[in-house]
């Protein structure tokens, strides 16, 4: 447990990081109060300090501990651009919007809205939580009166979008035809698809993203950037029963007029806006919110288009801005005015846009990821905008993911095509520099220069040569603590202050959640179940076999040939194999209370509900040559061999 070792303390702010915060003050403008304004438009009730517990009493989310935030001066320790934008993100409780329209803000990284239909509520995006969806409603119900759920919508396919859905609607309730669920195009395969290959390593990458694990405080966590942190409840899905297909479709969803507009790979995979027009207010999903958003999330991700959001940003503004009189997204707080809606829109648009061209454009001049990064600055009109300035996404790392995403990883200087592993590396360089004590004796100058950026990197190099060197390891950590109070971007801050943290303390044992729902394995395609089975094959065990293994489903009346051979599992579908070792006849269910771990190979067999045919131990064969991951690897040292 990490509360009975010492557990060292976060430092002081530098006089280099100091002035930092300084230049901040002046250069951008804090008079400008207006979002300070719209955030709390519409402001009806909240809970006290919207604490809000688990059923066996956990705290799964609250703003006590923020606290903190009451102070409007930034202290030394947190970038003043940051600290504007974390207070703004306290703003918690329900909201009117406009009429029929009304928004839970703060009771989770994401918004709640609820539209007052003619015979009850439709409900848009449900949290991360059953738990905090469950409060919101609950808050909503208690000045609006209890109406029932008409209708469900997931603007897009992350889990702060669907995970509370069993907080506000019931399963048999959808089945009986009470409540639709309505999604974008491809909503169950992006979720499947971006959580089950790799989502063990991107919830670990997610605790750098959004601090999660982090204590809150002027020298820890203070934000997300699009909310202050993601709730730690229980994350539910419940599937679709309606698909948006079409670019523009237009539905009376409850006597509300819909009109959906499809915007594939943009913010996410599967994603759309809103357009209200009886209420002339229009919902931009999370393609435009109050700060630059990523083009990919450091937690890890398929790049994104920056190319196409800008488009479907123009596009919403082009059909439907022009008559709105508000516009809001699901996270943040709403713009009202045409005026401003059209000019908040515009940079919204053009931010992403220019990121876009003018990645593209160094491209083409041959400069390199990093170049790029360093050279990109944001265009003098925009500069001065709060909404687009980055406190979630950066300029530098989403110009790196522009060029990722047209060039890829390779800079196509053939002296990077090879190059030696972390630890090989590390080992050599410092050797050259002269060792360890005379890399540390230079860096410790650069420290104090304010060289952080530098000190980090080679201070890395020997931690992955050596991660017993303590001194390297503090000084790694105090360079990356001050990385962290300088950045603007929360989750610049966030990953920053991790590193220091672990390389101080360890590794945090707490894993925030399963990786994967519960409810996301029930909603899993055979495909993409072989495809997760395929990844956890552990190669160098599985040399030599070849297991050829028929499996039926007869309650999806499915049936599917896998196939081990040279390392590799493939499978065919539609088929059965003659030559089969054995043949697997099962129900789906079982399939998930296998994966789920609530019941073993050898107990389904025992209980008759897998059917072997042939030789069953080729079955626990491969079952054997199958990984169980550890989702807690280290990030700033190299691994142990295991
Ligand atoms: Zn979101």
């Amino acid at each position: 447990m990490m509360s009975e070792r010492h557990t060292e303390q976060p430092k002081e702010a530098t006089p280099v990081t100091q002035d930092r915060h300084r230049a901040v003050l002046t250069s951008l403008p804090f008079d400008d109060t207006r979002d300070f304004d719209d955030a709390s438009r519409g402001f009806i009730t909240s809970l006290p300090d919207v604490e809000i517990h688990n059923d066996r009493g956990r705290v799964i989310w609250s703003l006590r501990e923020y606290a903190f935030l009451t102070h409007e001066a930034a202290p030394p320790t947190v970038n003043p651009s940051l600290w504007r934008q974390a207070r703004l993100n306290m703003n918690n409780g329900l909201y009117r919007v406009t009429d029929r329209i009304y928004q839970v803000r703060g009771f989770d990284i994401s918004n709640m809205t609820i539209i007052e239909g003619e015979r009850g509520l439709i409900i848009i995006d449900p949290l991360v939580s059953a738990e905090t969806a469950r409060a919101a409603l609950d808050l909503y119900v208690a000045h609006r009166g209890q109406r029932p759920i008409t209708a469900v919508i997931y603007s897009h396919s992350h889990v702060d979008h669907y995970g509370g859905v069993k907080g506000v609607i019931d399963e048999a309730d959808v089945r009986a035809g009470h409540v639709a669920v309505i999604a974008p195009d491809r909503f169950l395969e992006e979720i499947t698809q971006e959580q089950v290959l790799v989502g063990g390593p991107m919830i670990r990458r997610a605790q750098f993203q959004f601090g999660a694990t982090l204590f809150k405080g002027p020298r820890g966590q203070v934000d997300a950037g699009l909310g202050k942190v993601v709730s730690r409840g229980t994350v539910t899905l419940i599937a679709p029963t309606q698909i948006i297909r079409e670019p523009v479709e237009v539905h009376s969803i409850d006597g509300v007029e819909i009109v959906f507009q499809l915007t594939p790979d943009t913010e996410a995979k599967a994603e759309m806006h809103m357009y209200y027009p009886g209420l002339k207010a229009l919902n931009l999903a999370e393609n435009v919110t109050h700060n630059l958003h990523n083009i990919y999330p450091i937690r890890g991700a398929q790049v994104r288009d920056a190319n196409a959001w800008a488009k479907y940003i123009d596009e919403a503004r082009d059909r439907y801005a022009s008559e709105a009189e508000v516009v809001f997204a699901q996270h943040h707080w709403p713009i009202w005015g045409k005026a401003r809606i059209m000019d908040y829109l515009a940079k919204q648009r053009d931010v992403y846009k220019y990121l876009h061209d003018q990645t593209v454009r160094l491209i083409n001049y041959g400069l390199k990821a990093t170049e790029i990064a360093e050279q990109l600055t944001m265009p003098q009109s925009l500069e001065n905008e709060w909404p687009v300035r980055g406190y979630y996404g950066t300029l530098s790392h989403n110009a790196k993911s522009v060029y990722q995403r047209y060039i890829g990883w390779y800079d196509a200087n053939p002296a990077h095509l090879n190059p030696l592993p972390p630890s090989e590396r590390g080992a050599k360089l410092i050797a050259y520099m002269g060792g360890e004590a005379a890399a540390i004796a230079k860096a410790r100058e650069d420290f104090a220069g304010g060289e952080y950026r530098w000190v980090a990197e080679i201070m890395s190099e020997i931690i992955f040569a050596n991660p017993a060197n303590p001194e390297a390891r503090h000084l790694a950590a105090d360079a990356l603590e001050q990385l962290g109070y300088q950045a603007e971007s929360a989750t610049w801050r966030n990953a920053y202050l991790q590193g220091a943290y672990e390389l101080r303390n360890g590794i945090p044992q707490n894993l925030m959640r399963a990786p994967i729902s519960a409810d996301v394995v029930r909603t899993l395609t055979i495909p993409l179940f072989f495809d997760y089975l395929a990844v956890r094959l552990n190669g160098l065990k599985a040399e030599g076999k070849h297991i050829v293994i028929n499996w039926v489903f007869p309650d999806l009346a499915e049936r599917y040939v896998l196939n081990l051979e040279n390392c590799a599992l493939t499978y065919l579908a539609g088929r059965t194999a003659d030559n089969a070792h054995v043949t697997v006849t099962l129900a789906r269910p079982v399939l998930s209370q296998l994966v789920l771990q609530q019941t073993t190979l050898t107990d389904a067999i025992h209980e008759d509900t897998i059917a072997l045919d042939g030789d069953g131990g080729k079955l626990s064969e491969l079952f054997e040559l199958i990984d169980e991951f550890r989702f807690m690897f280290p990030i700033l040292e190299p691994r142990q061999a295991s």
